[in-house]
Protein backbone atom coordinates (compact mmCIF):
# COMPACT_ATOMS: atom_id res chain seq x y z
CA UNK A 1 0.00 0.00 0.00
CA UNK A 2 1.02 3.76 -0.76
CA UNK A 3 1.75 6.01 2.29
CA UNK A 4 -1.44 7.52 3.92
CA UNK A 5 -2.33 10.98 2.97
CA UNK A 6 -2.63 13.20 6.13
CA UNK A 7 -6.62 13.20 6.78
CA UNK A 8 -6.16 17.18 6.92
CA UNK A 9 -5.05 16.67 2.99
CA UNK A 10 -8.36 14.29 2.80
CA UNK A 11 -10.01 16.83 4.38
CA UNK A 12 -9.14 19.34 2.07
CA UNK A 13 -10.14 17.39 -1.38
CA UNK A 14 -13.75 16.63 0.62
CA UNK A 15 -13.90 20.38 1.21
CA UNK A 16 -14.35 20.66 -2.80
CA UNK A 17 -15.92 17.77 -4.21
CA UNK A 18 -17.71 16.06 -0.77
CA UNK A 19 -16.84 13.05 1.12
CA UNK A 20 -18.81 10.92 -1.05
CA UNK A 21 -16.31 11.70 -3.72
CA UNK A 22 -13.38 11.12 -2.26
CA UNK A 23 -11.35 7.52 -1.88
CA UNK A 24 -8.46 7.10 0.16
CA UNK A 25 -8.60 3.43 2.39
CA UNK A 26 -7.26 0.85 1.65
CA UNK A 27 -9.79 -0.86 -0.54
CA UNK A 28 -9.92 2.29 -2.57
CA UNK A 29 -6.16 1.93 -3.49
CA UNK A 30 -6.34 -1.82 -4.32
CA UNK A 31 -9.19 -0.64 -6.67
CA UNK A 32 -7.31 2.06 -8.58
CA UNK A 33 -4.34 0.15 -8.88
CA UNK A 34 -2.84 -1.48 -12.41
CA UNK A 35 -4.57 -5.03 -12.99
CA UNK A 36 -2.21 -5.92 -15.20
CA UNK A 37 0.96 -4.36 -13.86
CA UNK A 38 3.77 -6.93 -13.61
CA UNK A 39 4.80 -5.13 -10.19
CA UNK A 40 1.54 -3.68 -8.71
CA UNK A 41 3.72 -1.84 -6.12
CA UNK A 42 5.18 0.32 -8.05
CA UNK A 43 1.78 1.94 -9.41
CA UNK A 44 0.21 2.27 -6.32
CA UNK A 45 -2.12 5.29 -5.75
CA UNK A 46 -2.56 6.96 -2.64
CA UNK A 47 -6.28 6.97 -3.40
CA UNK A 48 -8.72 9.07 -5.62
CA UNK A 49 -10.52 12.16 -5.35
CA UNK A 50 -13.53 12.31 -8.26
CA UNK A 51 -14.49 16.29 -9.23
CA UNK A 52 -17.64 16.81 -10.99
CA UNK A 53 -16.39 20.35 -12.46
CA UNK A 54 -13.38 22.38 -14.31
CA UNK A 55 -13.78 24.89 -11.17
CA UNK A 56 -13.24 21.51 -8.86
CA UNK A 57 -10.48 20.72 -11.09
CA UNK A 58 -8.73 23.92 -10.62
CA UNK A 59 -9.25 23.73 -6.78
CA UNK A 60 -7.68 20.24 -6.85
CA UNK A 61 -4.72 21.40 -8.39
CA UNK A 62 -4.34 24.49 -6.34
CA UNK A 63 -4.32 22.01 -2.79
CA UNK A 64 -2.11 19.35 -4.70
CA UNK A 65 0.46 22.37 -5.41
CA UNK A 66 0.50 23.89 -1.82
CA UNK A 67 0.95 20.23 -0.36
CA UNK A 68 3.59 18.82 -3.18
CA UNK A 69 0.90 16.49 -4.54
CA UNK A 70 1.63 14.74 -7.91
CA UNK A 71 -1.70 14.27 -9.16
CA UNK A 72 -2.60 11.73 -11.83
CA UNK A 73 -5.08 12.41 -14.29
CA UNK A 74 -7.29 9.40 -15.74
CA UNK A 75 -11.22 9.95 -17.73
CA UNK A 76 -12.55 6.77 -16.70
CA UNK A 77 -8.93 4.29 -16.24
CA UNK A 78 -9.55 1.56 -18.44
CA UNK A 79 -6.50 1.72 -20.43
CA UNK A 80 -5.75 -1.58 -19.49
CA UNK A 81 -2.72 -3.04 -21.00
CA UNK A 82 -0.76 0.44 -20.56
CA UNK A 83 -1.64 1.38 -16.36
CA UNK A 84 -5.33 1.18 -16.66
CA UNK A 85 -6.39 3.69 -13.92
CA UNK A 86 -2.96 3.28 -11.90
CA UNK A 87 -0.47 6.38 -11.71
CA UNK A 88 3.17 6.15 -13.01
CA UNK A 89 4.66 7.15 -9.41
CA UNK A 90 3.28 5.48 -6.56
CA UNK A 91 1.77 7.80 -3.75
CA UNK A 92 0.13 10.09 -6.64
CA UNK A 93 -3.36 10.89 -6.28
CA UNK A 94 -5.63 9.91 -8.51
CA UNK A 95 -7.93 12.50 -10.40
CA UNK A 96 -10.50 10.53 -11.72
CA UNK A 97 -12.89 12.74 -14.15
CA UNK A 98 -15.43 9.74 -14.69
CA UNK A 99 -18.11 11.80 -13.41
CA UNK A 100 -17.34 14.40 -15.86
CA UNK A 101 -20.49 13.54 -18.44
CA UNK A 102 -21.52 16.35 -20.61
CA UNK A 103 -21.90 16.33 -24.28
CA UNK A 104 -22.54 19.09 -26.73
CA UNK A 105 -23.71 17.65 -30.14
CA UNK A 106 -23.40 19.77 -33.10
CA UNK A 107 -25.23 17.99 -35.45
CA UNK A 108 -25.33 20.14 -38.30
CA UNK A 109 -21.49 19.73 -38.06
CA UNK A 110 -21.22 16.60 -37.32
CA UNK A 111 -18.79 17.47 -34.05
CA UNK A 112 -18.74 16.62 -30.12
CA UNK A 113 -17.58 18.45 -27.30
CA UNK A 114 -17.26 16.04 -24.70
CA UNK A 115 -16.46 15.68 -20.97
CA UNK A 116 -13.70 13.37 -20.12
CA UNK A 117 -16.19 10.93 -18.43
CA UNK A 118 -17.86 10.40 -21.14
CA UNK A 119 -17.46 6.35 -22.14
CA UNK A 120 -18.12 4.88 -25.78
CA UNK A 121 -20.96 3.30 -24.59
CA UNK A 122 -22.81 6.62 -23.23
CA UNK A 123 -21.66 8.40 -26.96
CA UNK A 124 -23.09 5.77 -28.87
CA UNK A 125 -26.61 5.47 -26.49
CA UNK A 126 -26.45 9.61 -27.18
CA UNK A 127 -26.34 9.14 -30.54
CA UNK A 128 -28.45 6.66 -30.83
CA UNK A 129 -31.11 8.16 -29.08
CA UNK A 130 -30.76 11.10 -31.73
CA UNK A 131 -31.15 8.78 -34.74
CA UNK A 132 -27.73 8.11 -35.31
CA UNK A 133 -27.23 10.84 -37.86
CA UNK A 134 -23.52 10.26 -36.99
CA UNK A 135 -21.12 7.24 -35.99
CA UNK A 136 -18.78 6.87 -33.48
CA UNK A 137 -14.99 4.88 -34.10
CA UNK A 138 -14.38 2.76 -30.92
CA UNK A 139 -11.45 1.15 -29.86
CA UNK A 140 -11.09 -2.75 -29.08
CA UNK A 141 -12.05 -1.88 -25.78
CA UNK A 142 -14.76 0.24 -25.83
CA UNK A 143 -15.15 0.17 -21.88
CA UNK A 144 -13.49 3.35 -21.46
CA UNK A 145 -13.33 6.98 -22.41
CA UNK A 146 -13.33 8.51 -25.63
CA UNK A 147 -11.59 11.59 -24.68
CA UNK A 148 -9.40 9.61 -22.33
CA UNK A 149 -8.71 6.85 -25.59
CA UNK A 150 -7.80 9.52 -27.85
CA UNK A 151 -5.27 11.04 -25.27
CA UNK A 152 -3.57 8.03 -25.43
CA UNK A 153 -3.66 7.52 -29.52
CA UNK A 154 -5.79 4.82 -29.42
CA UNK A 155 -7.00 3.72 -32.52
CA UNK A 156 -10.54 2.10 -33.87
CA UNK A 157 -11.72 0.61 -37.20
CA UNK A 158 -13.63 2.96 -39.24
CA UNK A 159 -12.53 6.40 -41.72
CA UNK A 160 -12.09 8.37 -38.22
CA UNK A 161 -10.25 5.42 -36.49
CA UNK A 162 -7.12 7.38 -35.53
CA UNK A 163 -8.75 9.25 -32.86
CA UNK A 164 -6.12 11.64 -32.57
CA UNK A 165 -6.23 12.97 -35.79
CA UNK A 166 -10.03 13.92 -35.35
CA UNK A 167 -9.60 15.96 -31.88
CA UNK A 168 -10.70 19.91 -32.45
CA UNK A 169 -10.09 22.12 -30.09
CA UNK A 170 -9.23 21.31 -25.92
CA UNK A 171 -9.82 22.78 -22.59
CA UNK A 172 -7.20 22.40 -20.09
CA UNK A 173 -6.44 23.19 -16.33
CA UNK A 174 -2.97 24.11 -16.01
CA UNK A 175 -0.84 23.14 -13.19
CA UNK A 176 -0.86 26.55 -11.62
CA UNK A 177 -4.93 26.39 -12.16
CA UNK A 178 -4.89 28.43 -15.53
CA UNK A 179 -7.91 27.31 -17.98
CA UNK A 180 -6.98 27.38 -21.45
CA UNK A 181 -8.72 26.74 -24.52
CA UNK A 182 -6.97 25.75 -27.73
CA UNK A 183 -7.68 26.54 -31.16
CA UNK A 184 -10.30 29.20 -31.79
CA UNK A 185 -11.79 27.93 -28.30
CA UNK A 186 -9.08 30.87 -27.26
CA UNK A 187 -11.51 33.33 -29.05
CA UNK A 188 -13.89 33.92 -26.45
CA UNK A 189 -17.59 32.97 -27.84
CA UNK A 190 -16.24 31.62 -31.37
CA UNK A 191 -18.80 29.73 -32.87
CA UNK A 192 -15.89 27.63 -34.67
CA UNK A 193 -14.22 25.88 -31.76
CA UNK A 194 -14.79 22.67 -33.25
CA UNK A 195 -14.66 23.11 -36.70
CA UNK A 196 -10.57 24.81 -37.58
CA UNK A 197 -8.25 22.88 -35.88
CA UNK A 198 -5.20 25.50 -35.61
CA UNK A 199 -6.96 29.01 -34.60
CA UNK A 200 -4.16 31.91 -35.02
CA UNK A 201 -0.68 30.96 -34.01
CA UNK A 202 0.36 27.86 -32.46
CA UNK A 203 -1.57 24.89 -32.84
CA UNK A 204 -1.36 23.02 -28.87
CA UNK A 205 -4.55 20.34 -28.76
CA UNK A 206 -1.75 18.08 -29.29
CA UNK A 207 0.29 19.09 -26.94
CA UNK A 208 -1.74 17.56 -24.21
CA UNK A 209 -1.65 14.13 -26.02
CA UNK A 210 0.34 11.58 -24.48
CA UNK A 211 1.79 14.59 -22.22
CA UNK A 212 2.07 15.87 -18.86
CA UNK A 213 1.42 19.78 -19.81
CA UNK A 214 -2.52 20.19 -18.58
CA UNK A 215 -5.74 18.12 -17.41
CA UNK A 216 -7.95 18.01 -19.60
CA UNK A 217 -11.27 18.99 -18.92
CA UNK A 218 -13.01 19.43 -22.19
CA UNK A 219 -12.16 17.55 -25.95
CA UNK A 220 -14.23 18.28 -29.53
CA UNK A 221 -13.82 15.43 -31.75
CA UNK A 222 -15.47 15.12 -35.32
CA UNK A 223 -17.34 12.68 -36.08
CA UNK A 224 -18.47 10.12 -39.36
CA UNK A 225 -21.67 11.59 -40.94
CA UNK A 226 -23.41 8.03 -41.40
CA UNK A 227 -22.95 6.42 -44.48
CA UNK A 228 -25.33 5.18 -46.66
CA UNK A 229 -23.68 2.08 -47.88
CA UNK A 230 -20.60 -0.30 -45.83
CA UNK A 231 -18.68 -2.43 -48.20
CA UNK A 232 -16.40 -4.67 -47.87
CA UNK A 233 -14.27 -8.17 -47.68
CA UNK A 234 -13.05 -10.47 -44.67
CA UNK A 235 -10.09 -12.39 -46.02
CA UNK A 236 -8.28 -15.22 -44.52
CA UNK A 237 -4.15 -16.16 -46.01
CA UNK A 238 -2.83 -19.25 -45.46
CA UNK A 239 0.94 -18.83 -44.83
CA UNK A 240 3.08 -16.46 -42.35
CA UNK A 241 4.67 -15.30 -45.46
CA UNK A 242 1.48 -14.02 -47.12
CA UNK A 243 2.17 -11.20 -44.68
CA UNK A 244 4.43 -8.81 -46.93
CA UNK A 245 2.40 -8.96 -50.68
CA UNK A 246 -0.82 -8.43 -48.43
CA UNK A 247 0.46 -5.23 -46.68
CA UNK A 248 1.85 -4.55 -50.08
CA UNK A 249 -1.57 -4.78 -51.99
CA UNK A 250 -3.10 -2.69 -49.38
CA UNK A 251 -1.17 0.25 -48.67
CA UNK A 252 -1.35 2.13 -52.07
CA UNK A 253 -4.70 1.78 -51.88
CA UNK A 254 -5.07 3.31 -48.38
CA UNK A 255 -2.19 5.89 -49.83
CA UNK A 256 -4.67 7.06 -52.51
CA UNK A 257 -7.61 7.26 -50.54
CA UNK A 258 -9.71 4.32 -52.35
CA UNK A 259 -9.53 2.44 -48.72
CA UNK A 260 -10.02 5.35 -46.08
CA UNK A 261 -10.74 2.83 -43.07
CA UNK A 262 -7.18 1.22 -41.20
CA UNK A 263 -7.72 -2.07 -41.57
CA UNK A 264 -5.85 -4.31 -39.47
CA UNK A 265 -3.79 -7.79 -39.97
CA UNK A 266 -3.97 -10.49 -37.46
CA UNK A 267 -2.99 -13.65 -36.72
CA UNK A 268 -4.46 -16.96 -35.88
CA UNK A 269 -4.69 -16.41 -31.82
CA UNK A 270 -7.04 -13.31 -32.11
CA UNK A 271 -10.21 -15.46 -32.20
CA UNK A 272 -8.90 -18.27 -29.95
CA UNK A 273 -7.77 -16.18 -27.38
CA UNK A 274 -10.95 -14.20 -26.52
CA UNK A 275 -13.57 -17.67 -26.59
CA UNK A 276 -11.34 -19.95 -25.35
CA UNK A 277 -8.42 -20.60 -22.91
CA UNK A 278 -4.77 -22.06 -23.57
CA UNK A 279 -5.43 -24.99 -21.20
CA UNK A 280 -8.77 -26.02 -23.50
CA UNK A 281 -5.68 -26.57 -26.42
CA UNK A 282 -2.57 -27.94 -24.73
CA UNK A 283 -0.61 -28.76 -21.24
CA UNK A 284 2.58 -27.72 -22.56
CA UNK A 285 4.44 -24.80 -21.15
CA UNK A 286 6.31 -22.23 -23.47
CA UNK A 287 5.20 -21.11 -26.99
CA UNK A 288 2.43 -22.79 -28.76
CA UNK A 289 3.74 -25.73 -31.10
CA UNK A 290 2.45 -25.99 -34.55
CA UNK A 291 0.09 -28.94 -34.39
CA UNK A 292 -1.47 -26.91 -31.62
CA UNK A 293 -1.97 -23.74 -33.96
CA UNK A 294 -2.98 -25.97 -36.69
CA UNK A 295 -5.80 -26.98 -34.70
CA UNK A 296 -6.75 -23.83 -33.51
CA UNK A 297 -6.64 -22.55 -37.18
CA UNK A 298 -8.79 -25.47 -38.12
CA UNK A 299 -11.68 -24.98 -35.49
CA UNK A 300 -12.01 -21.49 -36.04
CA UNK A 301 -11.33 -21.55 -39.55
CA UNK A 302 -8.84 -18.95 -39.91
CA UNK A 303 -5.55 -18.56 -41.76
CA UNK A 304 -2.27 -17.62 -40.22
CA UNK A 305 -3.15 -14.17 -41.03
CA UNK A 306 -6.71 -12.73 -41.50
CA UNK A 307 -7.86 -8.77 -42.45
CA UNK A 308 -11.21 -7.15 -43.19
CA UNK A 309 -11.09 -4.15 -45.27
CA UNK A 310 -14.17 -1.76 -45.25
CA UNK A 311 -15.98 1.03 -47.20
CA UNK A 312 -17.45 3.64 -46.46
CA UNK A 313 -20.15 6.42 -47.90
CA UNK A 314 -22.41 6.77 -51.02
CA UNK A 315 -23.47 3.00 -52.58
CA UNK A 316 -22.32 3.88 -56.07
CA UNK A 317 -18.87 5.16 -55.03
CA UNK A 318 -18.40 2.14 -52.65
CA UNK A 319 -19.27 -0.34 -55.27
CA UNK A 320 -16.82 1.51 -57.84
CA UNK A 321 -14.61 1.30 -55.17
CA UNK A 322 -14.76 -2.67 -54.13
CA UNK A 323 -14.58 -3.96 -57.62
CA UNK A 324 -11.17 -2.66 -57.22
CA UNK A 325 -10.32 -3.97 -53.62
CA UNK A 326 -11.79 -7.63 -55.09
CA UNK A 327 -9.20 -7.33 -58.01
CA UNK A 328 -5.98 -6.67 -56.22
CA UNK A 329 -7.32 -8.55 -53.11
CA UNK A 330 -8.46 -12.01 -55.09
CA UNK A 331 -4.73 -11.14 -56.86
CA UNK A 332 -3.12 -12.62 -54.19
CA UNK A 333 -4.97 -16.01 -53.36
CA UNK A 334 -6.49 -15.84 -50.18
CA UNK A 335 -7.69 -18.95 -49.13
CA UNK A 336 -11.25 -17.41 -47.94
CA UNK A 337 -12.38 -14.13 -49.19
CA UNK A 338 -16.00 -13.26 -47.84
CA UNK A 339 -18.09 -10.36 -49.49
CA UNK A 340 -20.24 -8.12 -46.98
CA UNK A 341 -22.46 -5.32 -47.61
CA UNK A 342 -24.73 -2.91 -45.47
CA UNK A 343 -27.21 -0.26 -46.85
CA UNK A 344 -29.00 2.62 -44.68
CA UNK A 345 -32.12 0.76 -43.34
CA UNK A 346 -30.55 -2.88 -43.08
CA UNK A 347 -30.47 -4.05 -39.53
CA UNK A 348 -26.83 -3.12 -38.78
CA UNK A 349 -24.31 -5.29 -37.33
CA UNK A 350 -22.97 -4.45 -34.39
CA UNK A 351 -18.94 -4.39 -34.62
CA UNK A 352 -16.23 -2.01 -33.97
CA UNK A 353 -16.91 -1.33 -38.53
CA UNK A 354 -20.04 0.04 -37.28
CA UNK A 355 -18.70 1.78 -34.78
CA UNK A 356 -20.73 0.15 -31.97
CA UNK A 357 -18.92 -0.51 -28.87
CA UNK A 358 -17.45 -3.79 -28.19
CA UNK A 359 -15.26 -5.28 -24.83
CA UNK A 360 -15.19 -8.64 -26.31
CA UNK A 361 -11.22 -8.44 -27.69
CA UNK A 362 -10.37 -7.53 -24.12
CA UNK A 363 -11.62 -11.57 -22.85
CA UNK A 364 -7.72 -12.31 -24.39
CA UNK A 365 -6.91 -11.02 -20.73
CA UNK A 366 -8.08 -15.02 -19.49
CA UNK A 367 -6.00 -16.48 -21.80
CA UNK A 368 -3.50 -18.21 -19.41
CA UNK A 369 -6.20 -18.23 -16.83
CA UNK A 370 -5.56 -17.15 -13.32
CA UNK A 371 -5.07 -13.44 -12.44
CA UNK A 372 -4.44 -12.56 -16.46
CA UNK A 373 -3.79 -9.54 -18.26
CA UNK A 374 -2.11 -8.25 -21.70
CA UNK A 375 0.81 -5.81 -22.03
CA UNK A 376 1.03 -4.50 -25.52
CA UNK A 377 4.49 -3.87 -27.36
CA UNK A 378 3.68 -1.49 -30.70
CA UNK A 379 6.57 -0.65 -33.18
CA UNK A 380 5.88 1.52 -35.93
CA UNK A 381 7.02 0.25 -38.98
CA UNK A 382 6.62 1.56 -42.70
CA UNK A 383 4.23 0.68 -44.76
CA UNK A 384 6.31 -2.05 -46.28
CA UNK A 385 5.71 -5.94 -46.90
CA UNK A 386 9.54 -6.60 -46.89
CA UNK A 387 9.99 -4.35 -43.18
CA UNK A 388 6.96 -5.75 -41.58
CA UNK A 389 7.95 -9.36 -42.71
CA UNK A 390 10.96 -8.63 -41.56
CA UNK A 391 9.59 -7.21 -38.08
CA UNK A 392 7.22 -10.46 -37.51
CA UNK A 393 9.97 -12.98 -38.11
CA UNK A 394 12.44 -11.19 -35.51
CA UNK A 395 9.35 -10.92 -33.03
CA UNK A 396 7.79 -14.34 -33.52
CA UNK A 397 11.26 -15.72 -33.01
CA UNK A 398 11.34 -13.86 -29.88
CA UNK A 399 8.25 -15.09 -28.49
CA UNK A 400 9.64 -18.92 -29.06
CA UNK A 401 12.78 -17.82 -27.65
CA UNK A 402 10.70 -16.54 -24.73
CA UNK A 403 8.33 -18.90 -24.31
CA UNK A 404 5.56 -16.73 -25.04
CA UNK A 405 1.95 -17.05 -27.43
CA UNK A 406 2.09 -15.03 -30.47
CA UNK A 407 -0.66 -12.20 -30.90
CA UNK A 408 0.12 -9.48 -33.06
CA UNK A 409 -1.46 -7.12 -35.36
CA UNK A 410 -0.25 -4.72 -38.27
CA UNK A 411 -2.40 -1.91 -38.21
CA UNK A 412 -2.62 0.28 -40.67
CA UNK A 413 -2.41 4.08 -40.43
CA UNK A 414 -2.63 6.36 -43.78
CA UNK A 415 1.70 6.17 -44.72
CA UNK A 416 2.92 3.54 -41.27
CA UNK A 417 1.67 0.40 -39.84
CA UNK A 418 1.55 0.17 -35.86
CA UNK A 419 2.80 -3.74 -35.32
CA UNK A 420 0.93 -3.89 -31.79
CA UNK A 421 1.71 -7.01 -30.12
CA UNK A 422 -0.17 -8.09 -26.92
CA UNK A 423 2.26 -10.54 -24.13
CA UNK A 424 -0.75 -12.11 -22.68
CA UNK A 425 0.04 -12.91 -18.97
CA UNK A 426 -1.29 -14.83 -15.76
CA UNK A 427 0.00 -12.95 -12.22
CA UNK A 428 -1.08 -16.49 -10.76
CA UNK A 429 2.26 -18.15 -12.94
CA UNK A 430 5.60 -16.87 -11.61
CA UNK A 431 7.54 -18.83 -13.63
CA UNK A 432 5.67 -16.88 -17.27
CA UNK A 433 5.88 -13.59 -14.97
CA UNK A 434 9.84 -13.82 -14.67
CA UNK A 435 9.93 -13.71 -18.43
CA UNK A 436 7.54 -10.67 -18.83
CA UNK A 437 9.89 -8.01 -18.07
CA UNK A 438 12.99 -9.06 -20.19
CA UNK A 439 10.70 -9.58 -22.89
CA UNK A 440 9.43 -7.07 -23.43
CA UNK A 441 13.10 -4.99 -22.35
CA UNK A 442 14.10 -6.92 -25.85
CA UNK A 443 11.76 -6.51 -28.03
CA UNK A 444 12.11 -2.68 -27.43
CA UNK A 445 15.51 -3.32 -28.01
CA UNK A 446 15.46 -5.16 -31.12
CA UNK A 447 13.00 -2.79 -32.63
CA UNK A 448 15.58 0.05 -31.90
CA UNK A 449 18.42 -1.40 -33.29
CA UNK A 450 16.06 -1.15 -36.61
CA UNK A 451 15.08 2.17 -36.19
CA UNK A 452 11.86 1.47 -34.77
CA UNK A 453 10.30 3.23 -31.88
CA UNK A 454 6.87 2.50 -30.13
CA UNK A 455 3.71 4.23 -30.48
CA UNK A 456 2.13 4.06 -27.22
CA UNK A 457 3.12 2.31 -23.95
CA UNK A 458 3.01 0.29 -20.35
CA UNK A 459 3.73 3.09 -17.13
CA UNK A 460 7.06 0.60 -16.59
CA UNK A 461 8.82 0.93 -20.37
CA UNK A 462 7.84 4.95 -20.83
CA UNK A 463 11.50 5.58 -19.74
CA UNK A 464 12.74 2.92 -21.55
CA UNK A 465 10.78 3.69 -24.81
CA UNK A 466 11.62 7.36 -24.34
CA UNK A 467 15.10 6.91 -24.28
CA UNK A 468 14.68 5.20 -27.91
CA UNK A 469 13.83 8.51 -29.58
CA UNK A 470 17.52 9.89 -29.17
CA UNK A 471 17.97 12.03 -31.77
CA UNK A 472 20.79 14.72 -31.26
CA UNK A 473 21.24 13.10 -27.39
CA UNK A 474 17.26 13.06 -26.87
CA UNK A 475 16.86 16.85 -28.05
CA UNK A 476 13.13 16.13 -27.79
CA UNK A 477 13.24 15.47 -23.89
CA UNK A 478 15.77 18.64 -23.20
CA UNK A 479 12.41 20.67 -24.82
CA UNK A 480 9.74 18.44 -23.31
CA UNK A 481 11.61 18.87 -19.32
CA UNK A 482 12.06 22.85 -20.13
CA UNK A 483 8.38 22.93 -21.24
CA UNK A 484 7.62 20.84 -18.09
CA UNK A 485 9.39 22.89 -16.32
CA UNK A 486 8.41 25.56 -17.82
CA UNK A 487 4.29 25.00 -16.85
CA UNK A 488 4.71 22.74 -13.76
CA UNK A 489 8.16 22.56 -11.92
CA UNK A 490 6.93 20.60 -9.20
CA UNK A 491 4.97 17.91 -10.93
CA UNK A 492 1.93 18.16 -9.85
CA UNK A 493 0.48 16.69 -13.02
CA UNK A 494 1.51 13.25 -13.68
CA UNK A 495 5.37 13.18 -13.36
CA UNK A 496 6.82 10.82 -15.89
CA UNK A 497 4.20 10.17 -18.23
CA UNK A 498 5.30 9.37 -21.74
CA UNK A 499 9.12 9.93 -20.09
CA UNK A 500 8.71 13.56 -19.12
CA UNK A 501 9.53 14.44 -15.85
CA UNK A 502 10.44 17.85 -14.55
CA UNK A 503 14.02 18.42 -13.24
CA UNK A 504 12.98 18.91 -9.78
CA UNK A 505 11.68 15.22 -9.89
CA UNK A 506 13.97 13.85 -11.91
CA UNK A 507 15.39 10.47 -11.23
CA UNK A 508 11.71 10.17 -9.46
CA UNK A 509 12.11 7.05 -11.45
CA UNK A 510 14.00 7.85 -14.59
P1 LIG B 1 -9.67 5.14 -21.10
O1 LIG B 1 -10.61 5.03 -19.95
O2 LIG B 1 -10.30 5.61 -22.37
O3 LIG B 1 -8.84 3.92 -21.32
P2 LIG B 1 -7.90 6.62 -19.42
O4 LIG B 1 -8.75 7.45 -18.55
O5 LIG B 1 -7.33 5.36 -18.82
O6 LIG B 1 -8.63 6.30 -20.76
O7 LIG B 1 -6.73 7.54 -19.96
C1 LIG B 1 -5.62 7.07 -20.62
C2 LIG B 1 -4.41 7.89 -20.20
O8 LIG B 1 -4.53 9.20 -20.76
C3 LIG B 1 -4.31 8.10 -18.70
O9 LIG B 1 -3.50 7.14 -18.09
C4 LIG B 1 -3.68 9.47 -18.58
O10 LIG B 1 -2.27 9.37 -18.64
C5 LIG B 1 -4.18 10.20 -19.78
N1 LIG B 1 -5.39 10.99 -19.51
C6 LIG B 1 -6.64 10.51 -19.45
N2 LIG B 1 -7.52 11.48 -19.24
C7 LIG B 1 -6.82 12.62 -19.14
C8 LIG B 1 -7.18 13.98 -18.96
N3 LIG B 1 -8.46 14.32 -18.87
N4 LIG B 1 -6.21 14.90 -18.93
C9 LIG B 1 -4.91 14.55 -19.08
N5 LIG B 1 -4.51 13.28 -19.28
C10 LIG B 1 -5.45 12.32 -19.31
Amino acid sequence: MAQPLPPATIAAFAAIVGKDHVFFDDADQLSYQDKFAIDDALHHPAGAVAPATVEQVQAIVRVSAERGLSLWPISRGKNLGYGGSAPLLAGSVVLDMSRMKKIDYDEANGTVLLEPGVGFYDLYDFLKSRGMKHWLSVPGNSWGSVVGNALDRGVGYTPYGEHAARICGIEAVMADGLVVRTGMGALDGAPTWQLYRFGFGPSWDQMFVQSNFGIVTKMGLWLMPAPESLMGIDLEFDRPEDLGPLIDAIAPLRREGLLQQSPTIGNWLRAAAVVTTRDQWTDKPGALADDVIAAIRKKFNVGWWGVSLRLYGRESVNKAAYAVLEQAMGALKPMAMRPTSWKAGEPMEASGWTGTPLTMPMQNANWHGGRGGHVGFSPILPQSGAAAMAQFQRTYARYKEFGMDYQASFAFGERHLINVNAVLINKDDPALMGRVDPFLKQLIADAKAQGYGEYRTHLDYMDAVASTYDFNKGALWQINRKVKDALDPNGVIAPGKSGIWPTRKAGGRA
